[in-house]
């Protein structure tokens, strides 16, 4: 039986947040993210349902707080990939796990995440393991990009939050193996685009995505919300502007990260 929000919550964050039913699936995996933002409110903000965004998470922790965002009861929207190529490695992944976001304490291209967050995450893992009975390991609790094609959680280390979580204590920092980026599949690359899987982090202004074509007279998508994440399998110049691309169920979507001549990316690239 699910509960709302672990005890150790230290406050509710009351406005509405995406949220779907767990459609009878039961809670087995804790999946680990970084914000990619070292602003918890802009973060928290990207889940609300008034963004358009179609993201959430059930708890942001930050150094001094654990916040309760999405209730345990309800599935949030974290690890259930972008669509097209990126398919997750496991089934129901929102309908199963509990996503837990933390704050990063630098940007790019760190993404640091305070050693005091780190310790909050691993106290909260604990607590959602002890009440589900989900086993406290590596198989279990998993990164963001252990599920799906993302650069998330950056520099975030699971297993640190791991060892802490299940009674061991704080190690020295060692250079984390970075797992190779999947395939992007060849089929799904628009003619003249270059494959290349990444992460586009967006600057301070929305941006419109297009559907079907890399121009900005194609339908319009939806925006990417400030300092959201956009995970792409390949990118071109077109026109005035570079375009990323990814697929969203068997649809191309384009989003432009650059305009030409002028001026640099308006965002980042992870
Ligand atoms: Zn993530």
């Amino acid at each position: 039986m699910a509960r709302r929000f672990s005890n150790l919550i230290t406050s509710e964050n009351p406005n509405p947040m995406y949220g779907g039913s767990r459609n009878g699936v039961g809670i087995d995996r804790i999946v680990i993210h970084h914000n990619a933002t070292t602003n918890k409110n802009v973060a928290m903000s990207t889940w609300y349902t008034s963004s358009g965004n179609w993201t959430s998470a059930h708890y942001e922790v930050t150094p001094t707080e654990i916040i309760g965002c999405v209730e345990e009861t309800y599935a949030a929207y974290h690890c259930g990939g972008t669509g097209g190529s990126d398919v997750p490695k496991m089934s129901n992944p929102n309908e199963r796990s509990i996503g837990i976001e933390n704050l990063n304490s630098t940007g790019a291209p760190s993404w640091s995440v305070d050693s005091r967050t780190v310790a909050n995450t691993a106290k909260l893992v604990r607590d959602i393991c002890d009440y589900y009975g989900i086993p406290c390991d590596r198989q279990h609790v998993l990164a963001h990009n252990e599920v799906t094609a993302t650069a998330c959680p950056g520099g975030l280390d699971v297993d640190e939050v791991v060892r802490l979580a299940s009674g061991g204590s704080a190690s020295t920092p060692t250079q984390k193996p970075v797992a190779p980026a999947p395939k992007p599949a060849a089929s799904n690359i628009p003619s003249g685009f270059t494959p290349e899987n990444g992460t586009f982090v967006n600057g301070d202004t929305q941006i419109m995505n297009r559907v079907g074509a890399p121009s900005t007279s194609a339908q319009q998508g939806g925006y990417l919300p400030a300092y959201g994440e956009w995970p792409y399998d390949s990118w071109a110049k077109v026109g005035n502007y570079t375009w990323i691309h990814h697929m969203w169920g068997n649809k191309h979507i384009f989003l432009p990260v650059r305009e030409w001549p002028s001026g640099n990316a308006w965002g980042a690239f992870k």
